[in-house]
């Protein structure tokens, strides 16, 4: 149903599916953090808790990082709300006439 383009810049790959990953604010630099790109720790194949902001290397604790971002949009007559921010991280795709699978 998607497509997107193979490392080579011309052949088209159909995504198998995406992954998603919330989009905090930083407490400090109130700049975004992809909690993926901040957090994923390769050697543990998770991610952590507590991580590093990329752009002032404030140390942000994962709740710590959801509730800067419930502030920052403030409160409704509905009540506490969030609007969660999220960012494709990794598509897992495949190419036709090709039996592996590409990330
Ligand atoms: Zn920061």
């Amino acid at each position: 149903m998607f497509e997107t383009t193979h490392a080579d810049g011309r052949t088209k790959g159909r995504i198998n599916f995406t992954v998603w990953s919330e989009v905090f604010a930083c407490g400090e630099c109130g700049r975004e953090i992809v909690y993926w790109d901040a957090a994923l720790d390769r050697k543990a194949e998770g991610l952590r808790e507590e991580f590093e902001c990329p752009h002032c290397k404030a140390l942000i604790n994962k709740r710590q990082g959801r509730t800067d971002c419930k502030q920052d949009h403030g409160r409704s007559d509905a009540g506490d709300f969030a609007h969660i921010k999220y960012a494709p991280v990794v598509s897992d795709y495949s190419i036709e006439g090709n039996s592996k699978r590409f990330e």
